[in-house]
């Protein structure tokens, strides 16, 4: 399986890469430096970092991950996916409540 790494010496500490990985394995100051780092037992092979990085510094390397972490990552990645559909639905109820009332207070109008 591939998983990523970063070119640290291209890296602009960005952390575009962080905030979206689902499995939350790209680690900051974990170096004990103010860099960008992949934890790759972590990794699930998505690619979303490598869209997101806007330097392309992201590359593909190849390394197996144990099957007991890989199983580890797609359940924090399940978990994410879950919590990101939940946060839409309420996205979507506020605004529906919010075009409600708007529209309520147009007809009291
Ligand atoms: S490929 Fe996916 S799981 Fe792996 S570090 Fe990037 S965003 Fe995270
Ligand atoms: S998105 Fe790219 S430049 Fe930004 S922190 Fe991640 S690796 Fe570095």
């Amino acid at each position: 399986m591939a998983v990523v790494t970063i070119d640290l010496a291209k890296c602009i500490n960005c952390s575009w890469c962080r905030r979206v990985c689902p499995t939350e394995t790209i680690r900051y100051f974990s170096t004990g430096h103010r860099t960008h780092v992949v934890d790759r037992d972590g990794c699930i092979d998505c690619g979303i970092c490598v869209k997101v990085c806007p330097i392309d510094c992201i590359h593909p390397e190849a390394y197996d991950v144990p099957p007991p972490q890989l199983e580890a990552a797609r359940e924090r990645a399940r978990a994410y996916a879950a919590n990101q559909r939940r946060l839409k639905l309420d996205r979507e109820a506020l605004v529906a409540r919010t075009l409600a009332k708007i529209a309520g207070g147009a007809a009291d109008a």
